[in-house]
Order: C-alpha cells, then structure tokens, then sequence
C-alpha cells in the first residue's frame, strides 16, 4: 500500500523510530500530488510552467506530507514509550505547547497552544512526550475539538491517571484569511476526565495556566 504507507521507513532524524520527524518524503506520492497541483495551478489562472512555479507542485506534495506526518504516528506508544510507576499524586501541568495544524474543512492552518495536566495513579510519563503526543494528532487534517478530545482521550487511556485536562487556544486562518475576516479571535475548546470535572481541581488546574 504505496500510498498509505506514505514515508521511507527510516526517520529523518534522531532514530526515535515511530515519532521522529519525517524528512524523507515518498516519491511516488510526492509525484501523484505534484501533478495534481499543477493542474490546481492552471485552474487558478497560472503558468505552472513559469520560473517562480516550476518546482512549486513538488515543495507543496512535501510540505503536505510534512504537515500531515501524524498519520504515521501512534501517539500511545509515543507515551507508552516513556511511562514509569511513580507515587507522585499531584497534578502535573505541561502548558504552551506550541501547536500547528490544518483545517480539515478548508486545508488551512491553525495554530495556537495548547495546556495539559493529568493527575498521575502510580504512573508518570515523561514531559517531553505530551508535546510529542500533541504533535501526533495535530499534524493531520484536524478540527480543533477533535484534537482536544484525541489528546484528552489518549492520555486518559494509555496512562489510566485520576484525571486529564486539555485545552487549546488557537488561532484559525480560514477565520483570519477568509470569510468573516476576525483578525485576532482566538477558539478555546476544553476536554477533562476524572478529578478535573470537580470545580476546586479544575478552577486551580485554570489558574496555574492563567485562565
Ligand atoms: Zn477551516
């Protein structure tokens, strides 16, 4: 399945197989899209043939796969790579990850942070991995509720803890760039499991991210 399994096997970078960074590209794919493009560059009126635009389709059917790498990702295992007993009790916070990601409804960006905490039950999991958990599920084609829901869900699954909390703020360029034209809205959307649906627990989980 050329086509599912987008990317060479071997990552691009550090050798964490599963999460790295891609920067290998399928060519087959890369060329599939690239001839689409360039007939989306003639639709729009261009000369896909002209200096500026000869290479354009190829770098666009790369960037899209690198935008899109988290579908070769398994964000659980990302976590269950870095998961250790530990009876630490208190709620543990990670806040403004960076976050980027692609509309699925307009296939334009949407970027922002987002804030987790969980409450561990005799189980941590190494800090870096909730960026990289974040990361999986951003770089698809996303709304930015499913996103909240998919990282809530994955921790909350994979780690079992007492309670899970998320939330993104992000700016969407189909709002900024197109449409209404809302230069600086910005969405929240929220996901909690456990101990952060009780309101003393949320309320302190809010303000030590300063909301
Ligand atoms: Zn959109």
């Amino acid at each position: 399945m050329a086509l599912n399994k987008r990317f060479l096997d071997q990552p691009g970078t550090n050798g964490d197989a599963g999460y790295a960074r891609n920067d290998q590209y399928n060519a087959a794919t890369v060329k599939s899209i690239a001839d689409k493009y360039r007939d989306i560059l003639r639709d729009l009126g261009e000369n896909p043939n002209r200096e500026g635009l000869e290479k354009t389709p190829e770098r666009v059917a790369k960037a899209l796969q690198f935008l899109t790498h988290g579908y070769q990702l398994d964000p659980a295992e990302i976590l269950r790579s870095a998961m250790f007993n530990e009876e630490y009790q208190q709620m543990v916070i990670v806040k403004d990850i960076e976050l980027y990601s692609l509309c699925e409804h307009h296939v334009l960006p949407f970027f922002g942070k987002c804030h987790i905490a969980y409450i561990p039950k005799g189980r941590i999991v190494g800090l870096s991995k909730l960026p990289r958990v974040v990361d999986a599920f951003a770089r698809r084609l996303q709304v930015q509720e499913r996103l909240t829901v998919d990282i809530r869900n994955c921790i909350e699954e994979t780690l079992k803890p007492q309670g899970v909390a998320v939330v993104i703020e992000a700016q969407h360029m189909c709002m900024v760039m197109r449409g209404i034209q809302k230069q600086h809205s910005i969405a929240t959307t929220s996901a909690f499991t456990g101990e952060f649906n009780t309101d003393k627990t949320r309320a302190e989980f809010l303000r030590l991210i300063g909301r």
